[in-house]
């Protein structure tokens, strides 16, 4: 089965009650037994539920995995993650990452004597430099957020390898459409699927998908054992969403490269940071990874003023002004105000994130709105 097939297809089965198409929302907490122990396979909601089996089994598919888990955030699957770990092992991080990640790593798992290393891996080769008999596992995002840095899977995985570390790839922004970090050599592939495989900004929910079935059945364990898991009305959303991932990615990838053409040819811009452009640095890697470039794109402005980037997303119409990404509808942030607004400004500057940068999550309206939106608010 080819992707787009996957999408609608993938890991799903009709309803052997009555063959309904979409799998049933099974909102219950538990399940009748004949006898102690004799069930149906499903005896309690936080174990095991069809709904989210169905939706564990699309993610699997649509990553070219063999086994996934969803979870009632991102950061519950990243959550997990962490928990393979011991009290004294070692983990080598991507720097520009999710803020959110960030705090979970340093305000909770530092404290259980977990050590993190946040360090710039556009050069692969860096990463070694941080590797020590305590490292366990690298992690990686990639596009990272909001500045847009690519990281080389494929050569971050063969040093993964070479010291017998997990590699886990945050996928959120890339989303399988565009790259498969299994297929590149990860171990682990984390999703905050309240982004673009939700894809309609009505859901909180993460996902994890790996191959290796021991692994598989540590996550499982730690799954159940700390109970982070989403409940069946939202499993049928992402379900639903997933189904057309393949659609709205591709309109995502043409509306973002519109934008960040628009952005590049106006006079008040200073920067615009998207994969596609010749001129970002890694865009060789971005090409052999990525099937396109995606819908995010971050731009600062000339003179680089606070007050007028607060301007610029007060006076957008079409884009609303919010956190997250990856719905259809046009969402732009400031990151220095908003996301980004607890890191002092040298720390945050060092990652490039200055007072003019903007971070677009560009939809699927139609690309001359988007535009014209942009004219008028950049003026
Ligand atoms: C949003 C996000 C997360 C966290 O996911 P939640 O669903 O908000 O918990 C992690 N990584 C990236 C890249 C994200 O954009």
């Amino acid at each position: 089965m080819k992707f787009n097939t996957k999408t609608i297809h993938g890991g799903q089965e009709h309803d052997p009650a009555y063959g309904s198409v979409m799998p049933p929302i099974y909102q219950t907490s538990t399940y009748a037994q004949s006898t102690p122990g004799g069930h149906k396979g499903y005896e309690y909601s936080r174990t095991h539920n069809p709904t989210r089996n169905a939706l564990e089994n699309a993610f699997a598919s649509i990553e070219n995995g063999k086994h996934g888990l969803a979870f009632g955030s991102g950061l519950a699957a990243i959550d997990a993650v962490i928990k393979l770990l011991e009290p004294g092992d070692e983990v080598v991080s991507t720097n520009d990452l999710y803020g959110g990640t960030y705090r979970l790593f340093t305000s909770i798992f530092k404290k259980f004597g977990i050590k993190f290393h946040f360090i710039g891996m556009e050069n692969a080769s860096n990463i070694e430099c941080y590797i020590n008999e305590k490292t366990k596992l690298i992690w990686v995002e990639t596009p990272t957020n909001p500045m847009m840095n690519i990281i080389d899977i494929k050569a971050t995985a063969a040093i993964a390898k070479k010291h017998q570390l997990l590699l886990a790839v945050d996928n959120t922004f890339a989303t399988p459409y565009l790259q498969r970090p299994l297929d590149l050599g990860a171990d682990i592939v984390m999703h905050s699927a309240t982004k673009y495989i939700g894809g309609h900004s009505d859901l909180v929910m993460g996902a994890l998908i790996v191959k290796d079935k021991d692994l598989a059945d540590r996550l499982y364990f730690i799954q159940n054992a700390s109970g982070a898991v989403c409940g069946p009305q939202d499993s049928f959303l992402a379900l639903r969403g997933i189904k057309t991932l393949h659609i709205r990615m591709q309109r995502h990838c043409e509306n973002g490269r519109a934008v960040a053409e628009f952005l590049n040819n106006h006079p008040k811009i200073e920067a615009v940071y998207w994969p596609g452009f010749e001129s970002h640095p890694n865009h060789d890697i971005a090409k052999a990874q990525m099937n396109d470039f995606g819908g995010m794109v971050s731009f600062t402005t000339k003179g680089n003023n606070y007050e007028e980037a607060i301007k610029i997303v007060e006076n957008l119409k079409i884009f609303t002004l919010a956190e997250s990404l990856g719905g259809v509808e046009s969402l732009a942030g400031h990151p220095a105000s908003m996301t980004h607004a607890s890191i002092p400004r040298e720390e945050r500057e060092k990652t490039g994130v200055v007072d003019s940068l903007i971070r677009l999550s560009v939809g699927i309206e139609d690309e001359e709105d988007l535009i014209a939106d942009l004219k008028q608010a950049i003026g």
